[in-house]
């Protein structure tokens, strides 16, 4: 079936470029002004491309169409833009055959395209303007697009930040990824509930996707593997009574910034075989046939939901095999159209594995190496060892991937196989490096570091055998790793591990997302910033400077209006733009505690009753959080935020001091928004359990000030901004670390001591904020533990309760000296410099990577 926008889209740009072609020859520059110049934007083409794409697309004029409609135009115009440079770029990739990163990840959390790319293109104010000529406003052209939520949060977003980096440093490289039908549920509160609604992305069609059936690949579950000896008495191991499903790839355009590179976010859709397509072993097998039609119908519906946590589902390792055995085989195919030396594969390609989903690349290359090059087992170990690295995302045993062995074998008979042997091999290698070594005890080390064992497949334990990088993904986070839970691993291997502390785009998440502060930032320091962030240290010398203090405060004034509309609109609450905006937008997880945020805000209420004169300035506070669907804590915690909201909003004897506001489904195009507006970021995880967060670097960008621990990449945050510029608090991750090697601790003792601790706590089941007095047990039971097994208040709530509460009184006071906050907040954009995922992704060419960077003749 061939896809109708894609015939629609080649047949317009003809007609255009017609039309064009003698304003473009009007306002051709000489060849020696070309070589200098940019090509700028052409808003009479775009004007008039719209024009014709609305009438030919919908056989309306601009003012019948429908804001939808004018999206899909515009986004076909910028599609006609894209298209050649992508062409451009693809042919540059094959005339100098780099050397290629293939960024394979289950989650691209890439919100929306059409903004992003006008901003890449530098076409942005252009089209606005034409937009605008058009009686049009840009913001509600792009509201018609639905966020692309093909992620859950961070590790997601982190692979969309890096396929901007990588494009805008000019680098080669293919996101790999699922093109999940449906995305990251639609979350609707009701009743103060998370309720999760489908997120239907597709339905309008995806203007930007380009389906590539030529490149379609068959991928195998299940059935059996025999084994053939040949006349050399070479073993041939071949899959049979299998199912197979057809992987038919969609390319996704990712536009560098201003440079004329675009690369390609290539993500795999689920086709049944057709016309009950069977192995020559199972035909006739009706039944059978039936079965392959209905794996690939559910195949790619959904996204799993669980964020930091493992749920062990069946159809999730069919989803993890069926987008790696796919992007590995056009790897290899791609590779092998130009060069016919299979083991220099290595010096041409790179897998990056995202974390353990796509960890099968390792047995699948070694596969394919093995079974349809007939590599031996040394030759085809040594070049998949040399393209394959693993980045580590966290810590926490309950996100670990441990597949059981009888799912897995069934489901991947041949690749089970293959991890047999990689597990017997390295067994033995543990073997020959303990066997002799006083006061090891072996068998403890083969228990711990196997990848097979009691019954199941470790994914972390391959990926890290198998590949030549472990990174983790912030300083303090890389140095758990190697000093607790990969402890073993360090002392086998010490020479794999780095680390590489994340980032985040500053072309989204500031030049599109904050452009008031853009604008800022630009006529202070110029825009060099915008490709090379650590130019925006340029302000230090602005952070003392009164003028300087009082823009900065009025555009973050500016865009707290923004959000405050937005809020009215949303969750019709009234919230006053001068009061103190305390944000924590990230997952609804435990180790996150968004429990402690809102307990406090519970104390503040309640000191605020009893004291109705006592000193305070008015907060607002904004929550936004997904809750994992399952996750019954989780979603209590978002009922008890909206439930203390109802409360606390509706008191009038407090005067509106504090407003509760928990904005719903939170995701990459509401984020841009609110991040702009915040005074305050709260980055309270538990000490140790937050592997870096990138929340946290946006909020700096955006001049918010972090409230938190010296958790993840807060602590490199601190040590760029200085601690007197920051609000921290708690335990540290040693504390947190000893108490949990020691048993934990005892919040009881906390509990009877501390009145105020008690009376928050109390108020979850007292009927203080529900008459259901068991509703919010379970979360009480969470922190006091009464009846589980588990242990009490497992992230330290209790423990940091009384410090949180400190650092949030000075924030406030803080906050009432104007000048020293806005100096504050200006030195915190000055320093984010770091952060950019820019310095991320050259690090990963310079250390693990090795790319070359491609130019382009750039031709318009
Ligand atoms: C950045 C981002 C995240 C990650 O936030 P953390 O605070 O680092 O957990 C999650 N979701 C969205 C939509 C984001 O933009």
């Amino acid at each position: 079936m061939e896809n109708k926008n894609v015939t629609d889209s080649a047949e317009r740009e003809s007609n255009i470029c017609a039309a064009c072609e003698e304003d473009a020859v009007n306002t051709e520059s000489t060849p020696a002004e070309k070589a200098e110049e940019k090509p700028v934007f052409d808003k009479e083409l775009f004007k008039r491309s719209i024009l014709y794409n609305v009438m030919n697309m919908y056989r309306k004029n601009l003012e019948e169409a429908t804001p939808q409609q004018i999206f899909q135009a515009a986004s076909y115009s910028i599609k006609d833009r894209v298209i050649g440079n992508w062409m451009n770029t693809q042919k540059a990739y094959e005339k100098e055959d780099p050397k290629m990163v293939y960024y394979m990840s289950m989650e691209f959390l890439m919100g929306r395209a059409l903004g992003n790319n006008m901003i890449n293109l530098e076409a942005y104010q252009g089209a606005k303007e034409v937009l605008e000529e058009l009686g049009l406003d840009i913001n509600v052209i792009e509201d018609q697009e639905p966020d692309a939520a093909l992620g859950n949060g961070g590790l997601g977003r982190l692979a969309a930040c890096f396929l901007d980096s990588l494009a805008t440093l000019g680098y080669p490289a293919y996101g790999c990824g699922i093109r999940y039908r449906y995305g990251m549920f639609k979350q609707e509160i009701r009743d103060g509930f998370q309720v999760e609604v489908p997120d239907n992305w597709l339905a309008e069609g995806n203007p930007f996707e380009l389906r590539r059936p030529e490149y379609a690949k068959v991928v195998k579950f299940g059935g059996h593997v025999s084994v053939r000896c040949d006349e050399n008495g070479r073993n041939h191991f071949v899959q049979e009574g299998y199912q197979a499903v057809r992987a038919i790839p969609y390319d996704l355009p990712i536009v560098g910034y201003g440079n004329g590179i675009v690369n390609t976010l290539r993500i795999w859709d689920a086709e049944s075989m057709g016309g009950f397509q069977l192995d020559s072993f199972d035909k006739g097998d009706y039944s059978k046939a039936v079965e392959q039609e209905n794996l690939a119908r559910n195949l790619v519906d959904v996204l799993y939901p669980n964020d930091n946590h493992y749920a062990g589902k069946e159809l999730r390792l069919k989803q993890q095999y069926f987008f790696i055995s796919a992007s590995v085989q056009e790897a290899v195919e791609k590779y092998m159209r130009k060069h016919d030396d299979i083991h220099r594969f290595p010096e041409k390609v790179t897998f990056q594995l995202n974390d353990t989903h796509p960890t099968v690349a390792i047995p699948e290359l070694m596969r394919i190496l093995l079974d349809e090059y007939n590599l031996g087992w040394d030759e085809a170990w040594d070049i998949t060892t040399r393209t394959c690295a693993y980045t580590n995302h966290t810590i926490m045993a309950e996100a670990l991937e441990k597949w059981p062995i009888d799912l897995f074998s069934r489901l991947l008979p041949r690749i089970y196989q293959i991890v047999e042997e990689i597990n017997r091999r390295f067994v033995q290698q543990i073997e020959e490096k303990y066997a002799h070594v006083y006061n090891v005890n072996v068998q403890e080390k083969i228990r711990k570091m196997a990848i097979l064992y009691d019954g199941q497949v470790k994914m972390a334990h391959m990926a890290i055998v198998a590949g030549y990088s472990v990174n983790g993904v912030a300083r303090l986070h890389t140095e758990i790793l190697k000093s607790e839970e990969l402890r073993d691993f360090y002392e086998m291997f010490p020479e794999r591990f780095n680390n590489k502390t994340n980032g985040i785009t500053q072309r989204r998440f500031l030049l599109h997302g904050n452009p008031l502060l853009a604008q800022w930032v630009t006529e202070k320091v110029g825009d060099s910033w915008i490709t090379d962030l650590p130019q925006i240290s340029g302000l230090k010398k602005l952070a003392d400077d009164a003028e300087a203090q009082k823009e900065f405060m009025e555009i973050k004034y500016q865009n707290k209006l923004r959000l405050a509309k937005y809020i009215k609109e949303h969750n019709d609450i009234e919230v006053d733009p001068n009061s103190i905006f305390d944000v924590q937008v990230k997952r609804l997880h435990e180790y996150k505690r968004q429990l402690m945020n809102i307990l406090h805000v519970m104390h503040l209420y309640n000191e605020l009753k009893a004291h109705p004169d006592m000193e305070f300035f008015p907060r607002t506070f904004i929550f936004g959080a997904k809750a994992a669907a399952g996750y019954r804590n989780a979603k209590l915690t978002i009922k008890l935020i909206n439930t203390v909201a109802d409360v606390v909003n509706n008191d009038a004897s407090i005067k509106g001091k504090i407003k509760v506001v928990f904005i719903e489904n939170y995701n990459v195009s509401n984020a841009e928004i609110i991040f702009a507006a915040a005074d305050v970021s709260e980055q309270i995880s538990t000490a140790s359990k937050e592997a870096s967060g990138t929340g946290n670097m946006k909020f700096m960008l955006n001049g918010a000030i972090t409230l938190g621990t010296l958790d993840g990449a807060n602590v490199e945050i601190v040590e760029e901004v200085g601690r007197e510029n920051a609000f921290i608090f708690g335990l540290s991750s040693n504390e947190v670390i000893h108490f949990e090697n020691n048993g934990g601790y005892d919040p009881m003792q906390i509990f009877n001591t501390d009145a105020d601790i008690r009376k928050v706590v109390n108020q979850l089941i007292d009927g203080t904020y529900s008459a259901d007095k068991e509703l919010f047990r379970p979360l009480y039971n969470s922190l006091l533990n009464t009846l589980s097994t588990n242990r009490a208040d497992t992230y330290f709530i209790l423990k940091d309760f009384k410090s949180y509460a400190e650092a949030q009184k000075k924030v406030e006071a803080a906050y009432r000296d104007r000048s020293g906050w806005a100096k504050s907040a200006i030195l915190n954009v000055a320093c984010s410099g770091k952060f950019t995922s820019d310095r991320t992704i050259q690090q990963y060419v310079d250390e693990i990577w090795h790319l070359d960077k491609v130019t382009l003749q750039q031709n318009g």
